[in-house]
């Protein structure tokens, strides 16, 4: 399927731009839910299959930037608020088909270029992002229906390169995270 076939254009709009288009469906051929289905069998996203979360990906067509990089995906609920909130809904509802717990946006012009491994990666951590609320003893959280309360999870590590290059690893969370890279380097040449 070539690029033009994907693309949702309105009538009234002069085809021959495509600088309005900010956003378009994934290519099924190539689609990123292909690969999320695959890791949503991993413990670590259990609780997405296991809770039947709506996960649903759009594509970015011009890259957003932020603090000079490419965002190359973000994960949020998607939710506004205010007196617009019942178009959006109604407007993403059209667009996907149905209301989604979680919506994944990537960077078209990444995805594209991007090894199968990448691909991965990139699924894999937006996926990180999505998870079901815990209460105050760490137990998941359920609505009085019995379903899940989700949620969105922050980065474990916020650090600079540079502070980590002159003080180490200093704290709680860059130690944990730098021994996750040593066990996996570890785990690698093991096999
Ligand atoms: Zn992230």
């Amino acid at each position: 399927m070539t690029r033009a076939d994907v693309t949702v254009r309105w009538p009234s709009m002069d085809t021959t731009d495509e600088t309005f288009e900010l956003f378009r469906l994934p290519d099924p051929d190539n689609h990123p839910a292909t690969i999320a289905d695959r890791l949503l069998d991993l413990p670590e996203h259990a609780h997405l299959r296991d809770g039947e979360a709506r996960i649903d990906w759009l594509m970015r067509v011009h890259p957003k930037f932020k603090g000079g990089r490419i965002v190359l995906g973000t994960a949020s609920m998607p939710r506004v608020n205010g007196e617009l909130s019942e178009l959006f809904d109604w407007m993403l509802e059209r667009l996907l088909g149905r209301m989604p717990d979680f919506l994944i946006v990537l960077d078209l012009s990444y995805w594209e270029a991007a090894t199968p491994l990448q691909r991965e990666i990139i699924c894999y951590h937006e996926l990180c992002h999505c998870v079901q609320k815990v209460d105050r003893y760490g137990a998941p959280r359920f609505t009085r229906e019995g379903l899940p309360v989700w949620g969105l999870r922050e980065h474990d590590v916020n650090e600079f390169t540079a502070v980590v290059q002159r003080y180490g690893a200093w704290n709680d969370e860059i130690r944990k995270f730098v021994a996750a890279a040593t066990a996996h380097e570890a785990l690698i040449h093991h096999e």
